[in-house]
């Protein structure tokens, strides 16, 4: 009997220790481009535009987030933001035009390094200045190109003969195969996909067989019911699709090998939309079909991708002690008002697809709908590893959501800030809160004189009237104008927003914007 005590008493003493000394988690940060939730079968989009079944695989094993919302929808901005937890008004990086990265601030992979973690980034950066906080970095200059790339590697510049998609999966992979086994490691494997140009994969061009794709009901957006800013926009199908959108050119850094496979699957097809002479309407329905044919391809490398870096953490038995998440920089228009691009607000824009799996931690197969942000990220990751975040990021760690408990103050109401204007869409500036609900947005005298939209999501999921004149609405427009004061204050956010937020091209308050158009720049 004694011995049988003893043994147990050493028995649950061994079960303290190791539980108070978990091995940290390993993280694996799967980030993509303008990936729109849209085109992910998990997200359960009605129009079926595609199977995603290795980013399935990890939602079916975890949590989908369905409202992850963007601090500020573009590129550099939301990449800041995940390396800092903060808004562009505190970390610098408020638009793609004339922001810098400053990598002497504070980073999560910067505190993960401290905390004993080795760290990588492959992939898109895009922050201006070069990568700081990673072991190892290799990264496509700017916004990268899709074929045979110039990249960056720990500051060397390299071109890689290629696809861009896979050659990102490939060196994260042999980064992990020559990492230090004997620490925690975060990787950061960030697509350029499924960004414009959408130039997808030779093994991919056709794989749809020519599908014809449902059009969204938005697709001839009239923006009546809305103010001058939506009207005002330049991201049409209609008005803002180039030839090269249309692929009408080839990509750039193509060969002369991949130039005739390219042409085998676009020259005909694009023979009989020239012989067609469209115009009008059936025009924008072309061209609807072309992106997405286009950008959908893109999506199916990235999603192998996924696979791909699923099947290596299970082959080294890694799979059971590492965090994986997909994400992307923000939300896409997928067609839907007639757009592409994002930038808006608005649900499509605003709205990020964020998958986590955690073994032993998630629940598979979970759906969450409370308000997280990728303002959120940095905290999240530091408190998965037993770091200590400090007092300045602007986020909230979403461990306790991801165990199934949301704590009893989570957010309710969510800021967001748009700046960049008027290149490259014309979006105007515009704030505003997001709850479950409502959305009150303020569009700044930029480009026009400032004014507010009112949208009940509840009624008008898909945003197309402002109800901000409407009675019935007085009280919740007054509980809205309350959180979002409430918000600026917590956030810090200036009262005024300095003039350079907007980007390097001057801009009047108040008057309209110069009709000269940046078709050169596509953050
Ligand atoms: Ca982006």
């Amino acid at each position: 009997m004694k011995t049988l005590l003893s043994f147990l008493a050493a028995l649950s003493l061994s079960a303290v220790a190791s539980a108070a000394a978990p091995r940290p988690p390993n993280i694996v940060f799967i980030f993509s481009d303008d990936h729109a939730y849209q085109a992910i079968s998990a997200y359960g989009d009605s129009r079926k535009l595609l199977a995603t079944p290795h980013i399935d695989r990890l939602a079916q094993a975890g949590v989908r987030f369905d409202r992850c919302l963007v601090t500020n929808s573009i590129c550099g901005p939301a990449r800041a933001t995940i390396l800092t937890g903060k808004y562009s008004h505190l970390n610098g990086f408020p638009n793609n035009s004339n922001s810098r990265f400053d990598g002497e601030q504070v980073t999560f992979p910067k505190l993960l390094q401290k905390a004993g973690y080795q760290t990588a980034l492959v992939g898109k950066w895009h922050l201006g200045s070069d990568p700081t906080g990673f072991d190892f970095w290799q990264v496509l200059p700017g916004q990268g190109i899709y074929y045979n790339p110039p990249m960056i590697r720990m500051g060397e510049r390299i071109t890689e003969p290629g696809y861009t998609t896979d050659i990102i999966t490939d060196r994260s992979i042999e980064w992990l195969k020559r990492r230090d086994k004997t620490k925690p490691f975060t990787l950061m494997m960030q697509h350029k996909a499924p960004h414009r140009e959408w130039a997808p994969a030779l093994r991919h061009l056709g794989a749809d067989q020519d599908r014809v794709y449902p059009e969204p009901p938005t697709l001839f957006d009239d923006y009546a019911n809305r103010g001058p800013a939506v009207a005002g926009q330049d991201m049409t199908l209609e008005k803002t699709f180039t030839d090269r959108d249309a692929k009408f050119v080839p990509p750039a850094g193509i060969n002369e090998e991949q130039l005739k496979q390219w042409n085998a699957y676009y020259e005909p097809r694009n023979a009989k939309a020239k012989a067609a002479n469209l115009t009008g309407k059936d025009l924008v329905r072309w061209r609807y079909q072309r992106y997405m044919h286009d950008y959908l391809m893109t999506v199916r490398a990235v999603d192998e991708s996924v696979g791909r870096m699923l099947d290596y953490l299970d082959q080294e038995g890694l799979a059971e002690n590492t965090i994986v998440i997909y994400s992307s920089d923000q939300g896409f228009y997928l067609g839907e008002h007639g757009w592409f691009d994002k930038r808006w607000i608005f649900e499509e824009s605003v709205r990020t697809p964020l998958v986590v799996r955690w073994p032993g931690v998630t629940k598979p197969g979970t759906v969450n709908r409370d308000l997280v942000s990728n303002v959120d990220f940095a905290q999240t990751f530091l408190a998965a590893a037993g770091a200590p975040a400090p007092a300045d990021m602007q986020g909230h760690s979403l461990v306790p959501i991801l165990r199934g408990q949301k704590p009893a103050d989570w957010r309710t109401a969510f800021y967001y800030q748009y700046y960049e204007y008027p290149a490259p869409h014309r979006v105007r500036p515009h704030y505003g809160v997001v709850t479950d609900r409502y959305k009150l947005v303020h569009f700044e005298a930029v480009g026009g004189p400032a004014y507010w939209e009112l949208y009940d999501r509840e009624k008008d999921p898909q945003e197309l009237r402002n109800v901000i004149a409407e009675p019935g609405y007085t009280a919740a427009k007054a509980q809205l104008e309350k959180q979002l004061a409430q918000l600026r204050t917590e956030l810090k956010v200036p009262a005024e927003t300095p003039a350079h937020f907007y980007g390097n091209q001057p801009v009047t308050p108040g008057a309209e914007p110069a009709q000269k158009k940046n078709r050169k720049k596509q953050p």
